[in-house]
């Protein structure tokens, strides 16, 4: 984050998908966002059009995500979802909104709740050599898997558990923890 205008330009990131899950808006905030955080490819209008799910990774995740999306389309009630967006240098905690409309149209508002400073974690940088191994990172809390089963903070993966090193920095692929996905399932799973 830059400066203050980025941080109130990003303070609400709003989106909206049809009926067919495609992006038919997406607000300026959110080309500010991509384009601070290494995306700059899907700034302006590059997403109408396309599959939110083309954008989601990992199976967990995209079925967990159309649970949601079939859950509110039918309540018709606003869910709301904590989540964070860290960098090397800071946690974002946000929270999501979704609302459906009689058309089907699902409307996202992602809001800056609060930033904190951290210790720079390289885990999280985009720039980073990486080695061929991975390491499962959620989505919603950012815990990682350190081993089978076994999710950390991330910060915490990487002062006491020393598994990485300079030239160990493994490549982060998006999923979700077991807390999550039960806390997630048990409240929108029919
Ligand atoms: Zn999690």
């Amino acid at each position: 984050m830059k400066n203050k205008e980025s941080l109130l330009a990003m303070a609400t990131v709003k989106y909206t998908i049809g009926y067919d899950d495609r992006f038919v808006y997406v607000s300026p905030s959110w080309s500010v966002f991509a384009k601070e955080n290494g995306a700059p490819q899907l700034a302006d209008n590059a997403v109408i059009g396309r599959l939110i799910f083309d954008f989601l990774t990992g199976i967990d995740c995209k079925e967990l995500y159309r649970m949601i999306f079939k859950h509110c389309r039918e309540s018709n009630r606003k869910l709301i979802f904590p989540f964070r967006c860290d960098s090397p240098n800071i946690k974002r905690f946000m929270e999501l909104h979704i609302i459906s409309d009689s058309q089907g149209k699902l409307h996202f508002e992602a809001q800056l709740l609060k930033v904190t400073p951290r210790k720079y974690n390289v885990l999280l940088a985009k720039c980073t050599h990486r080695s061929d191994r991975m390491i499962k990172i959620c989505s919603w809390c950012k815990l990682v898997e350190i081993s089978k089963d076994h999710w950390v903070d991330i910060d915490t993966a990487l002062e006491q558990h020393g598994l990485f090193n300079e030239s160990d920095i493994p490549k982060l692929t998006h999923g979700i923890c077991p807390n999550c996905y039960v806390s997630f399932a048990s409240r929108y799973k029919k």
